[in-house]
């Protein structure tokens, strides 16, 4: 083996750098060249002789120094992926995973099969597989299944200074796989690699590493780069600003590479046509012809569209019957959790297919032929082979300019560029404790993601970063980015911890920990949710709140915690598998999972014609989520019968895009809704191999008893999410009028005018979330009834009123229903509900 036992390793006698085992690798003697180059190609004797002798080693280096191409290499060719053993890497974000498995397996002249990847849905690892990446949620799925993780002899944990949730905890468990490992004497190495050199909450954390682990920096040869503030900071549009600029860049300035920073896919998309319009070059169309063509063609679309609309309108007349909905993918074991970047462009991604907007603002400008720019957008979401584009040498005589999100920041390194445009914003999923509502948010920068992009103008050659914000308003950036798990609730978090068998989270190794608040409101609602065992109440409140946070798991809580989604949709799922209601949770779960399945609409039109398509559209989305919602049970069921028609109709039609610009529907959200699908009925069979006639599922539309069911299972997924509409007795002003009260926020909350159940006003709703525009509104709303409320949600009760029969009553000051525990139910209502798991 490469090293003696870790408890050992310092009084024996130093390791040979290089163990025995020599694993030669036949690359390329061009690959050769370049991979000499890296500066990490210096420190592997150093990076090699620290692992040997130590269980946990910390890699920092410059972006672009070679850690994540090199470091798997170094560690294959001495012979840690030898016995059938595999050399782990986790990154952050799905597109680096993928590419980088690539780039290595190509430096190493070995296939796919050897060199593999494994992301959310999709991978290429077979029993030849050495060296695998993955992202960090798939590693966390494996520790699950086990814990010590014995078919790796390393890991490495790549990007940690991104300090993404999901690494953040890795960290934490491996610190203690480790040291398992070494007790079994079946040692583990663990490699942390970092860009910047803040890692001292890795190694000044007593509690997650006691001994610090040696952390080796990797020089790189870094030139200069001369930065340049704007002298005022612009206030709204940084796009047109960075068109400004890259224009200025790429008349006036020598040959060289420019990348832009922009926050999102759209915004990268609509740089990228301005500037393709502004530079063409040969093997493009000249920009008018584009732009005459583009709005012909999409009238012409538009009109094909409406024509099909009108014949699929026809085709979803007849309610959903047994051979509506097309065959679920394969779906594959793969059910981990993906970090939460990707995701967060996903959510925002607007349909560029659908997207009419005209750039504007630029119309008088004169495309310029004599001067070709190569534009490419980057960003995580974007295909593999286009994404590999930017690794390419431009065409002769062009020069390259890449339009990127913050993946360019760290994650992967461009050659070639000698200018960086940073708008100095980037895009942050933004969660308010309190409400739980979340929204995107447009924040600056810190100062190292700063540096960090204005280092990229400085790989090959002295370089320029323009920054379109004045030093003033750099001086105010946070130092750093704060670990994304400070940032966000973490029930999920703490489900799957104790799942784990952790049962006292605050005691965990995080290297960040999250507030003590945030660990016990996601307790609190595990236990609520019945994920875990609630502490006996007789104790002292401040026992209590100690034992709150150590409460240990329950048998549905395990349930809960093997779906790929958040508690609240896992136990609406644990809850389904009576009266044959997994199929339908299912796909209202993965279609609340995958945020906004309808366009946005209420965009501002960018043009008289592009209004029109707005408002047809918008008239034609009301019209069929009326129709999807349907009447009575159905009707009760809300937005979430909309999300479940909406589905089924979509899957009865083909799942076809133009099905989905007919009626709105975000067309990538669809095919996420059905990747999901798949994907939840693979884990509810592995769960569950009775339930195994749902391999195939296909449903008829739920029965009106069914309906009812899904109501009742939806109300004990999303408890917390209780409103109850405020009585005009209690209006107290003009603006509480058709007002909802929620448990925990005073003002008033509303339905959003999207709702199908915005006229009818039920008494008590379930809400997915809360969103802030103009007022609070409730989205994905659902109607409850309130004999229910005691029986599925006991814990947002106070049973204290006397025996007789007081109605069920709403008491302001605490914010919770009071209800009898002798309750109408019994009398009224609906059958019990068999909600035993
Ligand atoms: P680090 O992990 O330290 O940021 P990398 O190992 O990602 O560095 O990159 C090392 C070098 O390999 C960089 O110069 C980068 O440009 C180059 N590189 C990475 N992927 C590719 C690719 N697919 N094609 C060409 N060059 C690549
Ligand atoms: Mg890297």
């Amino acid at each position: 083996t490469p090293a003696g036992t870790p408890a050992a390793a310092s009084s024996l006698p130093r390791p040979p750098a290089k163990p025995a085992v020599f694993i030669p690798v036949n690359r390329s003697p061009e690959m050769q060249k370049e991979r000499l180059k890296l500066p990490i190609l210096s420190e592997e004797q150093v990076i090699m002789e620290a692992v040997a002798e130590h269980p946990i080693v910390i890699v920092c280096g410059e972006t672009g120094s070679g850690k994540t191409t090199q470091v798997p290499q170094f560690l294959y060719e001495a012979g840690y992926s030898s016995d059938d053993s595999i050399i782990g890497v986790t990154e952050p974000r799905r597109v680096a995973a993928v590419a980088m498995s690539q780039r290595v397996a190509k430096e190493m002249n070995l296939s796919q099969r050897v060199v593999s990847y494994q992301i959310r849905y999709e991978g290429n690892v077979t029993e030849e597989t050495r060296i695998k990446f993955m992202t960090d949620g798939v590693l966390l799925k494996e520790i699950q299944k086990d814990f010590l993780l014995l078919k790796y002899k390393v890991v490495i944990i790549d990007e940690a200074h991104e300090r993404s949730v999901y690494t953040d905890i890795l960290v934490g468990l491996l610190s203690r796989i480790v040291s398992l490992r070494a007790k079994k004497l079946l040692p583990l190495k663990l490699i942390i690699m970092s860009a910047t050199l803040r890692v001292e909450d890795f190694t000044q954390n007593q509690r997650l590493f006691p001994e610090p682990p040696p952390v080796i920096k990797v020089e790189s040869r870094q030139f200069p780069v001369t930065v340049h503030f704007n002298k005022r900071t612009p206030l709204e549009d940084y796009s047109g600003e960075c068109f400004r600029k890259v224009c200025k860049i790429h008349r006036m300035l020598p040959a060289g590479g420019i990348l832009v920073f922009l926050t999102g896919q759209a915004e990268v998309h609509a740089l990228c046509r301005r500037l393709r319009r502004a530079f063409p070059h040969v093997g493009r169309r000249p920009p008018a012809q584009e732009g005459q063509e583009d709005s012909v063609e999409k009238t012409r679309k538009f009109k094909k569209s409406r024509a099909r609309a009108r014949k699929a309108q026809a085709a979803t007349l007849p309610p959903v019957s047994l051979d509506n909905y097309s065959v679920l993918p394969a779906g594959g074991g793969d059910e981990d959790r993906e970090a939460e970047m990707d995701e967060e462009e996903e959510a925002l991604g607007s349909d560029l297919d659908l997207d009419l907007g005209d750039d504007g603002g630029d119309a008088g400008e004169q495309p310029d032929a004599s001067h070709p720019l190569h534009v490419l957008p980057l960003y995580s979401l974007l295909a593999p082979e286009r994404q590999a584009q930017v690794f390419q040498p431009p065409p002769k005589g062009t020069r390259l300019c890449v339009v990127a999100t913050n993946v360019a920041e760290t994650s992967l390194t461009i050659p070639g560029i000698k200018y960086v445009v940073d708008c100095g914003k980037v895009k942050k999923r933004h969660y308010d404790r309190v409400t739980g509502v979340s929204s995107f948010r447009i924040t600056w920068v810190s100062q190292a993601s700063a540096d960090q992009r204005a280092g990229r103008a400085g790989r090959t050659e002295p370089g320029h970063c323009y920054r379109l914000y004045s030093s003033a308003v750099f001086s105010d950036f946070e130092p750093f980015p704060p670990a994304e798990i400070t940032r966000r609730p973490v029930e999920d978090l703490v489900l799957q911890m104790k799942a784990l068998s952790i049962d006292k989270v605050v005691n965990f190794p995080f290297p960040t920990p999250p507030s003590v608040e945030a660990l016990l409101a996601a307790e609190e609602l595990l236990i609520a949710l019945g994920a875990l065992q609630a502490p006996q109440r007789t104790e002292r409140m401040k026992q209590l709140q100690r034992s709150r946070l150590s409460c240990p798991i329950t048998a549905l809580g395990r349930t809960m915690a093997t779906f790929p989604v958040a508690p609240r949709f896992a136990k609406m799922l644990a809850l389904s598998r009576q009266h044959g209601c997994l199929p339908y949770a299912i796909t209202i779960v993965a279609a609340m999972t995958v945020r906004e399945l309808f366009e946005e609409l209420d965009r501002p039109a960018a043009s008289d014609q592009e209004l029109a398509v707005l408002r047809g559209k918008r008239a034609r989305v009301a019209q069929m989520k009326r129709r999807w919602a349907g009447q009575g049970a159905s009707l009760k069921l809300g937005d979430l019968m909309v999300l479940l028609g909406a589905v089924g109709a979509c899957e009865y039609a083909g799942c076809s895009p133009q099905f989905c610009e007919a009626n709105g529907l975000r067309y990538k959200a669809m095919l996420e809704i059905r990747r999901l699908r798949g994907q939840l009925t693979t884990t509810v069979n592995t769960v569950c191999p009775e339930a195994g006639l749902f391999v195939d599922p296909k449903m008829e539309p739920p029965s009106e008893s069914q309906v009812t069911y899904l109501r009742q299972i939806v109300t004990a997924g999303l408890g917390d999410h209780l409103a109850r509409r405020v009585q005009s007795e209690d209006l107290l002003d003009d603006k509480w009028r058709n007002a909802y009260k929620t448990p925990l926020l005073d003002d008033p909350v509303f339905i959003h005018p999207s709702s199908v159940l915005f006229k009818e006003l039920p008494d008590f709703v379930v809400y997915q979330e809360i969103v802030e525009t103009t007022k609070m509104y409730m989205k994905g709303v659902s109607a409850v009834e309130v004999s229910w409320v005691p029986v599925l949600l006991p814990a947002y009760c106070q049973f204290d009123q006397p025996l007789e029969e007081p109605p069920p009553a709403y008491c302001p000051e605490k914010g919770r229903v009071l209800c009898h525990r002798t309750s109408t139910f019994y009398r009224v209502g609906w059958p019990l509900p068999a909600v035993q798991v």
